[in-house]
């Protein structure tokens, strides 16, 4: 009986018929990997369990192997590339634009590359930003900066039959669009709009989400960096506190549903006594509510540092009714709550302290990526490459199991990807900071 849970197949514009121009090693001899086949599949989930007296794969789903095909959709010399990259940045955007272009230019001989700025909004209609012709001299060193040379924009991206309007009178035949969750959905309606209108032309993702929430996938681009870029803030925040009379240190890392970033950031720096995730609920008051903890621990250690994820304690304020271009609730500021609460607690309390609030996220955001992400970047947009002119469409690309996978965008949007609060990553954390698993009461 076939244990299956995920609908991983691929669609495809076609049938590729045009050899590829890559050589392989089993052409010229020059040792270089050979093609990925359609048929190489790995196995979404490592786990196994013993059937019969053999250990068998818990669950049969396999994904496609990411890769260069022998075969390809796309006669290269008819190819008009296009490039966007939308919602908030993150480190590494820039390493992915460039990777792409590169692709497309040295592998394929694409001389047609375009970037189309601020997102979706470029691709309307009324668009007052032109289209950015990208070669490899535009993209030479990009990688150093952080951003995106093209811009990224919230919005436009629920305009599907403009965009593939666009998209017709540009001539466009592949689009490679990197951004989150927002931008995934919109890239798979604007697939879904190219299919009704019987055009050929592949949309594939390259999957952005500074917070790590986005499901099969290992881990996403710019969260290394981001990690990496909070540790000097809790850093600060635990010398900070250290060299006062009660000092409390507060850091407010991203992480707006999952809170990976403030888990992950706990562990690297093991100074953090109180992490403060989306997925574990936690009260203020009452014994064994955060301010309590966090007066025990000043009274017994003179100083406690604190990392909040943003979009953790939402429920401590009424809901602001606003939203962003792209509809996304807008949220409170945790930390500046956090710091007044914790403020005029201790007043009340009659326990003096000092409190210092770090703020890092912007700072984070805009990194340029660490060298961890840049090589994972290449190769992201490399395969994103492959894929498109496969005639692969409506997929992103994604790292599993370490293996470079592709997936279809439906199958990634449909869950989001949470720290488990069983799981053994929040496990480890507890162990390091030695906060309670819960604070309810
Ligand atoms: P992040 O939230 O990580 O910064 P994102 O891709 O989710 O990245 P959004 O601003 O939410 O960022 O969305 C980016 C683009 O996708 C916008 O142009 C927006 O209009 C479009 N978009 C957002 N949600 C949807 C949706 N449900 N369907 C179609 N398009 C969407
Ligand atoms: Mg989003």
């Amino acid at each position: 009986m076939s244990n299956k849970m995920f609908d991983f197949d691929i669609e495809t514009l076609g049938e590729a018929k045009i050899s590829s121009p890559i050589r392989m090693s089993r052409n010229n001899g020059d040792g270089m990997a050979d093609y990925v086949s359609d048929e190489d599949r790995i196995l979404y989930s490592v786990q196994t369990h013993e059937e019969d007296g053999v250990r068998k794969p818990l669950l049969d789903d396999t994904m496609e192997e990411a890769g260069p095909r022998e075969k390809i959709y796309f006669n290269p010399s008819h190819v008009h590339a296009a490039i966007c990259t939308c919602g908030g940045i993150c480190p590494g955007l820039n390493n992915v634009i460039r990777a792409v272009v590169r692709c497309f230019w040295y592998r394929y001989g694409v001389r047609r590359i375009s970037g189309i700025q601020y997102g979706y909004l470029g691709l309307l209609e009324n668009s007052s930003w032109p289209l950015i012709p990208l070669d490899p001299d535009v993209v030479d060193d990009i990688q150093e900066k952080g951003g995106t040379i093209l811009g990224s924009a919230r919005g436009g991206g629920k305009q599907v039959e403009e965009i593939v309007d666009s998209l017709e009178r540009l001539n466009i035949n592949i689009l490679i669009t990197i951004g989150g969750d927002g931008t995934l959905r919109g890239a798979y309606d604007i697939g879904e709009e190219i299919k009704r209108r019987g055009l050929k032309i592949a949309v594939v993702g390259v999957p952005k989400t500074i917070d790590n929430d986005l499901s099969f996938i290992d881990s996403s681009f710019g969260f290394d960096t981001a990690v990496a870029s909070a540790v000097p803030s809790v850093r600060g925040a635990h010398v900070e506190a250290k060299n006062s009379i009660n000092g409390i240190g507060l850091v407010k890392v991203m992480g707006r549903e999952s809170g990976y970033i403030a888990a992950h950031t706990s562990l690297a720096q093991s100074d953090v006594n109180f992490c403060l995730i989306p997925e574990s609920p936690f009260d203020l008051d009452g014994p064994n509510g955060l301010l309590e903890h966090v007066k025990r621990r000043i009274l017994e250690r003179g100083h406690a540092v604190i990392l909040v994820a943003e979009g953790a304690g939402q429920e401590f304020a009424p809901p602001t009714g606003e939203t962003d271009a792209s509809g996304n609730i807008k949220y409170h500021d945790i930390g500046i709550f956090l710091k007044e609460k914790l403020k005029s607690y201790f007043k009340d309390e009659g326990i003096p302290t000092s409190i210092k609030y770090i703020d890092p996220s912007y700072i984070i955001r805009s990194a340029p990526a660490n060298s961890y992400d840049s090589i994972y970047c290449a190769r992201l947009g490399a395969h994103a490459v492959h894929a498109a002119m496969a005639g692969k469409t409506q997929c992103l690309v994604s790292r599993v199991n370490n293996q470079f996978v592709y997936l279809p965008i439906k199958q990634a949007v449909s869950k989001r990807s949470h720290v488990d609060i069983e799981g053994t990553l929040w496990r480890d954390v507890l162990e390091n900071t030695r906060q309670p698993f819960s604070m309810k009461n």
